[in-house]
């Protein structure tokens, strides 16, 4: 058996690689957004690397793939409470609709509004604070 809730890897990059797809960030099987999500996080590693092959700080061009990662399960870990909350009213799912939301508020406060990058087309962007 697997473990199928949302949940990130630890750590998302190491030297000379970094995780994509569902080998980073894994979605909730039955969201149908695994795909779309491993397919941004392909641009957006790809971003990244580019940006550091054009001279840009590795570990801030990291550090955004890591928070923008983050974010992106922060959002589905939110979906997924809302789904599930108006779907089933079971004790067990009661338990995992509470995990979810504990982790979600753990990410809540330790994700920064502001990010040093965007995504402009495949390249990453500076973002002026
Ligand atoms: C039952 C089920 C239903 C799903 N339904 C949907 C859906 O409807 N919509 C949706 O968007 N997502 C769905 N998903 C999720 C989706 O399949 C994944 O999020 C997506 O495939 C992730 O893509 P990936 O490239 O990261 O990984 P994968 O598609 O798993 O690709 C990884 C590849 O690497 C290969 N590999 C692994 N180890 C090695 C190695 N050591 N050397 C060489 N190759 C290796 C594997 O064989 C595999 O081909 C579903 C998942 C499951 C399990």
């Amino acid at each position: 058996m697997l473990d199928a809730f949302p949940q990130i890897i630890e750590p998302l990059y190491g030297n000379n690689w970094i995780s994509i797809g569902d080998s980073s960030v894994a979605f909730d099987p039955i969201s149908g957004e695994g795909v779309g999500n491993a397919l941004r996080g392909c641009i957006l590693a790809t971003a990244v690397l580019k940006g550091i092959a054009s001279g840009m700080a590795p570990d801030r061009c990291l550090q955004y793939y890591d928070l923008r990662l983050r974010r992106a399960l922060l959002q589905h870990v939110t979906q997924c409470i809302s789904f599930y909350s108006s779907a089933f009213a079971s004790e067990k799912w009661k338990e995992e609709i509470g995990l979810g939301a504990r982790e979600k508020h753990d990410m809540d406060l330790l994700l920064p509004e502001k990010l040093d990058f965007r995504l402009q087309g495949t390249n990453l962007a500076e973002v002026k604070q």
